[in-house]
């Protein structure tokens, strides 16, 4: 309970302290400062407890937000940490990643008059602080049961389900193709959201909660699903969503014209020290198209990477931008120039092929379409033409092809996910009674919080059909 109710007034929302621009302009290392203990303490202090707490809703693992909070004005960094993993298996990475303007902070009491409070930082700080005290899940009531159940893919959904199976007694095994795990939260968000120690850390803690992984194992080529059917009680399927989305323009497999992901790993890799090729835009002219968490991502990237300019475009206005504004706001003070209401419309080449340019159609929002987005319409003769030597092509992505599941049974949707969800007869069961599914895979490409929700409302299902 805060102490005083008008403390929001005397103390205003202060965020962490960001790192100097020279530095951010050159390094992949997280661009926000760790609180400071009185800061964490000062700022928790803001939550009025509002008895209507709206940012716990707005969450969508909802988390107990003002009794953490209040934990943490106190200085209760341990009982804090202990009822933030009641609700979250990835607290640390959540208050890093997740869009909070459009989810807890926005829904805050004091957003619109006084600004939110800081729920992320201090999600971040409680749980950063907690492993620093020596913290560790205390797992000596949990009975362990006999059964085992395998998850393929260790991205956000595959380890929620994984912690939640443990806290329960059930052993988890977990398979991933890469050789760590995270998913994308390894190989996706750069260093400079989520440092990749922080991964690390976590993978030592579900190790110490008896969470087996096997990586470099690829479901399908390295050991088949049929294998770990049978040798499981269930298996969860959290396979992500990696088929990128296409411009369908001219020009757009030109050489200088790159996809995303592959952008984002190659330069992950590199700072991880295990790249044999880096994609480096080095004195490039840059252009990205798309508006999303991803093309934030990449053009943040090219501006550490010292390129000669970069240049952010999008075919809808800057409200209607998909990605955090939060990133976006980091993005113009790291130097990245945006074009809002450009459609991309051809790729421009010279004689060798090589890219030199995208041609845009300037637009206009119009009616809104299905999902109540206003969609852009092309305005008449207003194309215009940007030079680049390099495009990163960051419209999102959809399901890679899952044929591979049919003889399973197991039903997708005509957007080719996986059919499953809290109403299956098991949460999260699919159309095979011992195969459930969870995260993008399911919901298409969103979030990591989301992610998180479903593996650990998978892992509910589960142990509801094992009994446990
Ligand atoms: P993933 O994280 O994709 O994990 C799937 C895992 O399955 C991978 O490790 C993969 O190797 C493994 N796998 C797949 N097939 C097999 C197989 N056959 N055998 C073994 N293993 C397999 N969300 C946010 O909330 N905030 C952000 O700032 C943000 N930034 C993003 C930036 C980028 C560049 C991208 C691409 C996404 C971003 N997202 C962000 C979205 C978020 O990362 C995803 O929604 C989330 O990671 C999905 O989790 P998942 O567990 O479903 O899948
Ligand atoms: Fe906010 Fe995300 Fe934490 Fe929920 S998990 S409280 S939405 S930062």
């Amino acid at each position: 309970m805060a102490q005083n109710v008008y403390q929001f007034v005397d103390v205003q929302r202060i965020d962490p302290k960001k790192q100097p621009i020279k530095i951010r302009k050159t390094d992949f290392i997280e661009i926000y400062q760790p609180m400071q203990d009185s800061q964490a303490q000062g700022q928790a202090d803001r939550c009025l407890d509002c008895g209507n707490p709206y940012c716990e809703w707005k969450c969508p693992v909802h988390n107990y937000i003002p009794q953490w909070l209040a934990l943490a004005n106190q200085g209760k960094i341990i009982e804090a940490a202990e009822l933030s993993h009641q609700t979250n298996s990835l607290p640390e990475v959540c208050g890093r990643v997740c869009p909070q303007d459009r989810l807890c902070e926005g829904a805050c009491t004091l957003n619109e008059d006084f600004g939110a409070v800081t729920i992320g930082s201090i999600e971040k700080y409680i749980t950063d602080k907690a492993f620093e005290m020596g913290w560790r899940p205390d797992l000596s009531d949990v009975v362990p049961t006999d059964k085992k159940v395998a998850i393929i893919g260790a991205g956000p959904a595959g380890l929620a389900c994984a912690d939640v199976l443990a806290r329960n007694g059930v052993q988890a095994v977990v398979y991933d193709k890469y050789d760590e795990i995270g998913g994308l939260l390894t190989y996706g968000i750069p260093a400079f959201k989520l440092e990749k120690s922080v991964i690390l850390k976590r993978r030592e803690i579900l190790e110490g909660m008896g969470i087996e992984f096997r990586l470099n194992m690829e479901v399908g080529k390295d050991i088949q699903l049929q294998t770990l059917i049978d040798e499981h009680d269930a298996v969860f399927l959290a396979v992500g969503t990696y088929q990128y989305l296409k411009g369908g323009f001219p020009n757009e497999n030109a050489p200088g014209v790159y996809e995303a992901l592959p952008y984002l790993i190659s330069n992950t890799k590199y700072i991880m020290g295990n790249a044999d090729e880096r994609i480096d835009f080095d004195s490039q002219k840059v252009v990205v198209l798309g508006g999303g968490d991803t093309a934030m991502d990449c053009v943040r990237t090219a501006i550490r990477q010292d390129a000669a300019s970069v240049t952010c475009a999008y075919r809808r206005d800057e409200e209607s931008m998909p990605g955090s504004a939060r990133e976006v706001q980091n993005a113009k003070e790291e130097g990245v120039e945006f074009v809002w209401n450009a459609q991309p419309v051809a790729i421009e080449v010279n004689d060798a092929g090589q890219t030199t340019g995208v041609t845009f159609v300037k637009t206009q929002l119009g009616a809104p379409d299905e999902n109540g987005r206003r969609r852009p319409e092309a305005v008449a003769g207003s194309e215009y033409t940007l030079a680049a030597d390099a495009v990163v092509m960051a419209f999102g992505f959809k399901p890679l092809n899952l044929d591979w599941l049919t003889p399973f049974g197991v039903e997708l949707t005509p957007w080719n996910t996986i059919k499953a969800g809290k109403d299956s007869q098991f949460a999260y069961q699919t159309t095979h009674p011992k195969l459930f599914a969870g995260g993008d895979i399911v919901r298409g490409a969103d979030l990591v919080v989301t992610a998180i929700a479903e593996g650990r409302d998978a892992a509910e299902g589960i142990l509801d059909m094992l009994e446990v």
